[in-house]
């Protein structure tokens, strides 16, 4: 079984010939409104790759709650323990343009609320095998799951994402360590993304490199360069999503480590084949088929 704790948003993407500048009101487009948040999507893709999985997070007690709740349930995730909090959901107001490039507001909302986990909760990241957290919600709690976890013997492991400083003995809690390479470069603070001084705050790491792939070290000695699958690319938002939740599940099942991280690069690599976010999180079954060549 796989625990997510973090962020859920509801992302309202609108379309448009160019960005609207200050000031400006611009006649745009289509609409989307989809699930995302790291957490979510990354649940989601768990829950897609095949893994048992519980979210636990912070929705809004207004509609777009409703609807995230509803829409990570009809994905097969188990939403016992997300909580309502009086107030707005945390939402992404994305713009973009015909050139694809986009202007993206984030308003936290309930994901800010997050704090002090109960006892239902911190038994729920004990009985997992997995934990998987990201740096979307307040870091107080992403400390205390991760400690939740190590403490029951559950595999703990961090998606450093988005960069955020970190503090102090955070990742001592941290069997894994997933990064690209701009969040390896906010923590080591080096200005090429070397994985030893990585090595030397956790046992595991997981360098992911887009369209080359990952790399894989860890304490043992292991250093794997795991070379990408090749895809057609149509849009690489939430690879690193599809990538998290799909080690998750490999790493839950027992799979050796750098089978685990090869059948994840098939999951981003599912990904990128499709235009979106949370919907466009694979399958196992797209996943297998892109893993087996
Ligand atoms: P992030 O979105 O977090 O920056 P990456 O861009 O590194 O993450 O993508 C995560 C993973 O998705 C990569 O390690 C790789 O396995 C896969 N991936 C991303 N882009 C491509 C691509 N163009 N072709 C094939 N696989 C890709």
């Amino acid at each position: 079984r796989v625990a997510v704790v973090g962020s859920a948003n509801m992302d309202l993407v609108g379309l448009a010939e160019h960005l609207p500048r200050p000031g400006e009101t611009v006649l745009g487009d289509d609409f989307v409104m989809t699930p995302g948040g790291k957490g979510a999507n990354q649940a989601i893709a768990a829950a897609r790759a095949g893994g048992t999985t519980t979210f636990l997070g912070a929705i809004g007690s207004d509609s777009f709650g409703v609807t995230l709740g509803s829409r990570l349930a009809a994905t097969g995730v188990d939403t016992t323990h997300v909580r309502t909090s009086y107030g707005s959901s945390g939402v992404a107001v994305i713009m973009v343009d015909r050139a694809g490039e986009n202007s993206i507001l984030v308003s936290p909302g309930a994901n800010r609320t997050f704090l002090g986990l109960t006892d239902d909760e911190r038994a729920c990241v004990a009985e997992a095998d997995v934990l998987l957290c990201q740096q979307e919600i307040p870091l107080a709690t992403v400390a205390e799951a991760l400690a939740a976890g190590r403490a029951a013997g559950t595999r703990t492991i961090l998606n450093a994402a988005p960069a955020r400083e970190l503090p102090p003995g955070l990742l001592d809690q941290v069997d894994l360590l997933v990064v690209n390479e701009t969040e390896a470069r906010a923590i080591t603070g080096g200005s090429a993304p070397d994985l030893a001084p990585l090595l030397a705050l956790v046992p595991r790491v997981v360098l992911t490199l887009s369209g080359n792939g990952s790399r894989y070290a860890d304490r043992d000695g292991q250093d794997v360069h795991v070379p990408a699958f090749r895809v057609e690319v149509a849009d690489t938002t939430a690879a690193g999503d599809a990538f998290c939740g799909a080690l998750a599940v490999a790493w839950a099942e027992g799979r050796p480590m750098v089978d685990a991280v090869r059948w994840a690069n098939a999951a981003g690599a599912a990904s990128v084949r499709k235009i979106g976010a949370s919907n466009a999180l694979p399958e196992r079954a797209e996943i297998e088929a892109i893993f087996a060549g």
